[in-house]
């Protein structure tokens, strides 16, 4: 047995190898579980107590010097396949990547703020988690009014009313601070996320995506109401798309009118989108009320103003004619990459 070991400790000293694949020869001769050294192993069971106490030390100090010997080369050979120029070529096609594309709704929120901005609006963002006083009060909500029915509300923290703290429900919240933290004209848009607390199904969500617009300054009329929302459908749709102004309520607007587009889909002739009406209605719009004025510290005898606001998921389906507003939420690519084009 100490023969072998002689023998073999030599040939461990002697031994080089400048390829991985040599190595694993050695390691397998050595060191595998069929290797010498297992065999010693297996040999050392059979000798008697005497020698086991002599070679059971000598035995564990040759295994410790093999392993030292193979970790010793594979350490100067460097970790990683070998790979050799030969080995590479370079005629083989790469790996394709997907080009990422912009969500639906971005496209058009930023059509929306482009379309403004050359009016010479400005782009005012607010909290999303809102306080009784921003989200209703000011707006002319008064506590107990049913117009706060129109709008089911998450509430974080229901108070007495006017402590109320909660998701806001629209992004005139942001009309609010801006007038309160600044003094007249104002000339805004406000887009954003809004929330309300409805059942998911392909009309409704619970969140979805405004734009608010607010012009105050001295002598603003209906008419500027009306020929800044014109301007803005010929730009959005394409000029010639009709509009027509529907008297409306909100409780933060006087008077208030809802505004519709001829049907972007069958151009008025009648179909499905516009229930064969031939129009679609597309945003609400007003004057501001002289109370929300006057509940910012604006003086409403010498300022007037007007207000619109617009979902950004229903001008989206009129754009793009998609049917289902969960379509926005679920991230499936196959829907999103249809928008890859229109990468700018
Ligand atoms: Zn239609």
């Amino acid at each position: 047995m100490q023969s072998k070991i002689d023998q073999y400790t030599e040939e461990i000293k002697a031994f080089t190898a400048a390829k991985a694949d040599e190595l694993e020869v050695f390691r397998i001769k050595f060191l595998g579980t069929k290797g010498l050294i297992k065999d010693l192993f297996e040999e050392f069971k059979t000798v008697g107590p005497e020698e086991k106490r002599t070679f059971g030390k000598v035995l564990n100090q040759f295994k410790q010097f093999a392993e030292g010997r193979y970790n010793e080369i594979k350490e100067s050979l460097g970790s990683g396949p070998q790979v050799k120029e030969s080995d590479i070529d370079l005629t083989l096609p790469g790996d394709g990547f997907e080009v990422g594309s912009r969500h639906p709704l971005s496209l058009v929120r930023n059509e929306i703020i482009d379309i403004f901005k050359r009016l010479g609006f400005v782009v005012a963002e607010g909290p999303e988690i809102e306080d009784d006083w921003h989200n209703f009060s000011a707006l002319n909500f008064p506590q107990e009014h049913p117009a706060r029915d129109m709008q089911d509300t998450f509430f974080i923290r229901k108070g007495d009313g006017t402590d109320d703290i909660a998701l806001r429900t629209h992004t005139s919240s942001v009309q609010v601070r801006m007038m309160e933290n600044g003094k007249p004209p104002f000339r805004a848009i406000m887009p954003g996320r809004v929330y309300r607390n409805e059942a998911i199904s392909a009309r409704a969500h619970c969140f979805f995506h405004q734009v608010e617009g607010l012009y105050v300054d001295e002598n603003v009329s209906f008419s500027d109401l009306k020929q800044t929302l014109y301007h803005f459908v010929q730009e959005l749709y394409g000029e010639g798309t009709k509009v027509r102004f529907r008297p409306s309520y909100f409780p933060f607007t006087e008077p208030s009118a809802e505004m519709d587009i001829s049907c972007t889909i069958c151009k008025g002739s009648g179909c499905n989108m516009c229930k064969y009406s031939g129009w679609v209605e597309i945003l609400g719009c007003g004057m501001v009320d002289p109370n929300v004025l006057e509940n910012c510290g604006i003086d409403s005898k010498k300022y007037t103003g007007f207000a619109f606001g617009m979902g950004i998921e229903r001008i989206t389906n009129l754009k793009y004619v998609i049917r289902d507003l969960r379509l926005f939420s679920e991230n499936d690519v196959r829907f999103l990459k249809q928008f890859t084009t229109d990468i700018i």
